[in-house]
């Protein structure tokens, strides 16, 4: 028998949560930075320094030797500094455990070797990590033990965001400024708070750990960069399934206890299209959590895996022709009494706050869909958006067959009067019950797909933080709320003016004015709204006659980064400055220009040192074959066909290995910046495709005894 799992148990045994806090803080001080969480209003010194000693008291009895602050800086990672609790050792050669306040809300690093973009001189390499409060604090367990990590934000000396969380709590501020003004104009008085909640559905394949390390490409790159296709398709064969599923199950687990101890909901898993490819979702959080969270989820899913004899790999496409890793960003906005705006009701057309809410939501999605599909952008993704899979690197909105005909009322006849209700669903099974179908189906190929009373943005790279398309939906939401708002808060002024008139006047006043906003809204930007198939082709044709941007790398999206709308917005709402954004776009540009220059190395290593002699080994001993079966009266023909057929192969690889070998040299002596990243993409990725080519053919000929590493089957069919 296996031992009893109390999920209930465990569940948060690891976090410094309300809870703990409840038990363990005196009762003003968790008065106090309850109140500070919930307002967002700053913590003092004294009031921290009663909060450090309890958590670190907490923590020690845990068995926490160290504590660190856990920060997200621009490499797409997580970073911390560890710090153990000891203090100075007294006269008598002992030592205290010590924690204070000023060290729970505020620490020091050496920051220089953290992208910054030019913000920060290389003289002045400080930077400072702030806690973030409304992310609890937890304990991690690993190798080198217990450590207490505390979840902060990183800035620079002059204050600068040199982090994911930074902006994203800033864009936070003006979401939830906006929205409360939105839902005051509806009456709603009650409500404190408006937050963003994210889900984010993480993809990530298993592979053998022993098969990874014998492919360079894999541990240099975290993405194959041979490879052809196993002979057979995609399925399995049952015995193979079997122990497949056993090993699988086992890791599952192991990380959803994981997951649970330091409070993340793991929720759902499952299988994914690919072989050896699979999706763990947690139940959704506000958003800064739920970000913090898919960090813990990306790190568990290493840890775990390598403790399995496994290696995770988050790459967004670690094998070519097989179905690659994304991310899905479920965001919505909620209330702190539980109100989701998103949220449609049975009748949306008469729901007029939900109208406006998705009308702007169309508008700021159509204004600024070259900065979302910036925020998904990585060198991995690249292969994914507008390559040979979804999603299309067109941004486009899905609402479902209801919204949709509720938004082709709006603009046809100025007035929604009805809306399509779900059909019975029979499922033909007496003892199933019939259910009422949801009034929206799917769309699998749409990259934003209104999905019951969320968006899901389904863009993002696997590898990559969800903290940028987050901080970009907060902010262009923000805006096009600010801006009916402001509409609509001077109709209700003026009319409230007009005394004599009353407050039946005042009301109908803004009835007309918000009918007259969400129809100019749905008819303005309904070119951004796209049910068909996302995948075809006909769609691009399509997409250009709207005028929809259709941006196919990471290269090219960058400079939405420095656009003017972009700059002017991200300013209105203190979520970027000028410079931030020009630092950003600077890193981004030197993030993908290193990523390509460690790939085409990676290449050349494997062609020249591995691929080649083996080849050239097997050639000869072809060679040798036809000699000895010619000497013996035989016909070789045969191996005198195949040898000239791998010799050609090899003369081509040869060929294409020197001409990377030039592009490469060419593009590493380059300045940094936009320049040598386009060089990376237009000349050094071309040449990369060239080499692939003709050594994928020489795998599929060559005998695989020779054959320096292991394949494409063993990597994804034997885990
Ligand atoms: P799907 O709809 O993609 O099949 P789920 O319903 O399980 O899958 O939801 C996917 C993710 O969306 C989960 O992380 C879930 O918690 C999250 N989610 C559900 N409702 C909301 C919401 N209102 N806002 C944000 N995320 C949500
Ligand atoms: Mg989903």
């Amino acid at each position: 028998m296996s031992e009893i799992l109390n999920v209930a148990e465990i569940f948060g045994e690891d976090v410094f949560n309300d809870a703990v806090m409840q038990e363990r803080l005196p009762k003003k001080i968790y008065k106090d930075l309850k109140k500070i969480i919930e307002e967002g209003k700053e913590l003092d010194l004294a009031t921290a320094d009663v909060i450090a000693h309890e958590m670190k008291e907490w923590a020690i009895e845990k068995g926490v030797t160290h504590y660190t602050h856990w920060f997200q800086p621009l490499t797409g990672a997580t970073a911390e500094k560890h710090d153990s609790f000891i203090s100075a050792p007294l006269p008598s050669g002992k030592v205290l455990m010590t924690f204070s306040g000023k060290e729970l809300i505020k620490g020091e690093s050496d920051a220089s070797s953290f992208p910054s973009g030019g913000l920060r001189a290389t003289f002045e390499a400080r930077g400072y990590t702030a806690w973030d409060c409304t992310s609890p604090a937890f304990v991690r367990h690993d190798a080198a033990g217990a450590t207490l990590c505390i979840p902060t934000a990183f800035c620079s000396y002059t204050g600068e965001a040199l982090d994911q969380k930074t902006p994203l709590l800033r864009s936070m501020e003006a979401i939830n400024e906006q929205s409360l003004r939105l839902i005051r104009l509806f009456g709603n008085q009650t409500s404190k708070k408006v937050t963003p909640a994210v889900g984010a559905e993480q993809e990530y394949f298993l592979i053998d750990a022993k098969k990874f390390r014998e492919r360079k490409d894999l541990v240099y790159t975290g993405r194959t960069l041979f490879g052809a296709m196993p002979p057979k398709g995609q399925e399995l064969d049952d015995h193979y399934f079997g122990t497949i599923r056993q090993r699988i199950a086992g890791f599952m687990k192991d990380v959803n206890v994981e997951l649970w101890k330091v409070g993340v909901s793991a929720k759902t898993q499952h299988n994914e299209v690919a072989p050896a490819q699979h999706e763990l979702a947690p139940i959704y959080a506000v958003a800064n959590v739920a970000v913090d969270h898919n960090h813990l989820v990306m790190q568990t899913l290493k840890r775990v895996a390598h403790e399995h004899g496994l290696k995770c790999l988050l790459h967004e496409k670690p094998f070519a022709g097989v179905n690659g890793s994304g991310k899905h960003d479920n965001w919505s906005l909620i209330t702190d009494d539980g109100k989701n705006l998103l949220e449609p009701g049975k009748t949306p057309h008469e729901n007029v706050q939900f109208l406006l809410v998705l009308t702007c939501i169309m508008r700021a999605v159509d204004r600024h869909a070259d900065l979302l599909r910036e925020s998904a952008a990585d060198p991995g993704n690249d292969h994914r958006l507008g390559a040979d899979e979804a999603p299309p690197a067109i941004i486009s909105i899905f609402l479902g067959e209801q919204l949709e005909d509720v938004i082709n009322q709006l603009v046809d006849t100025g007035k929604a009067t009805r809306s399509i209700t779900g059909k019975q669903l029979e499922t033909g099974v007496k003892t199933l019950p019939d259910f009422v179908k949801d009034a929206t189906d799917r769309n699998r190929t749409s990259p934003l797909a209104f999905t019951g009373n969320k968006f899901e943005f389904r863009m993002v790279g696997s590898r990559d933080s969800v903290a940028g398309p987050n901080v970009v939906l907060n902010t262009i939401v923000a805006e096009a709320f600010k801006e009916a708002c402001d509409e609509l808060e001077k109709v209700v002024n003026a009319a409230r003016n007009e005394k004599e008139k009353g407050e039946n006047f005042v009301e109908s006043e803004f009835n007309r004015a918000l009918h007259d906003l969400i129809k100019r809204n749905a008819s303005k930007h309904q070119r951004i709204i796209f049910s068909g198939n996302g995948y075809a082709e006909e769609w691009i044709e399509e997409a250009k006659r709207r005028g929809l941007p259709n941006i196919r790398s990471m290269v090219e999206s960058i400079p939405a980064l420095t656009v003017e709308k972009t700059i002017s917005l991200f300013e209105n709402f203190k979520v970027f400055t000028e410079t931030e954004l020009r630092s950003r776009a600077e890193i981004k540009y030197e993030n993908y220009a290193k990523a390509i220059n460690i790939e085409s190395r990676t290449m050349i290593d494997m062609a020249s040192k591995q691929i080649i002699p083996a080849v050239i080994k097997y050639t000869k001993s072809l060679a040798d074959t036809v000699v000895s079966v010619r000497e013996a009266g035989a016909d070789c023909l045969v191996q005198a066909e195949l040898l000239s057929q791998v010799s050609g192969f090899l003369s081509e690889t040869k060929e294409a290995l020197g001409k990377l070998m030039e592009v490469t040299e060419i593009a590493s002596k380059m300045e940094t910046g936009r320049v040598r990243a386009e060089y990376y993409y237009y000349e050094v990725t071309p040449v990369m495709g060239e080499l692939r080519k003709p050594v994928d053919a020489l795998e599929m000929i060559v005998d695989k005894e020779v054959w320096p590493m292991p394949s494409y089957g063993d990597l994804i069919f034997e885990v």
